[in-house]
């Protein structure tokens, strides 16, 4: 399935991304395949499906806590946890303090 950056915040690819790359030492978070800027993914914990955007808003689904580099899609399933309510509430709490600062 291709990309949709129409659902990415503006600075997806210019910020975002680099920062999670960084952060990650440009390897995967799951397995440490060392990637590349064009073939690192970034999957999301709690997955941006539009139930998740309504409930919880942009800043929390594309927030860098909420995202982890990944090699593929195996790891990309590997890192979500939206089947784990409980480990969704954690994350929601950890993002919500780090956006009041
Ligand atoms: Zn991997």
């Amino acid at each position: 399935m291709p990309c949709d950056y129409s659902i990415y915040p503006p600075n997806w690819l210019s910020e975002i991304r680099p920062r999670i790359l960084a952060r990650a030492n440009n390897k995967c978070e799951v397995c440490g395949n060392v990637m590349f800027f064009q073939d690192s993914q970034l999957a999301h914990r709690i997955c941006k499906s539009k139930m998740h955007l309504k409930k919880y808003g942009k800043e929390i689904i594309h927030h860098s806590l909420n995202l982890a580099l990944v090699c593929g899609l195996e790891c990309n399933s590997a890192v979500n946890i939206g089947n784990n309510p409980m480990e969704v509430e954690k994350l929601i709490k950890r993002i919500e303090d780090s956006l009041r600062g």
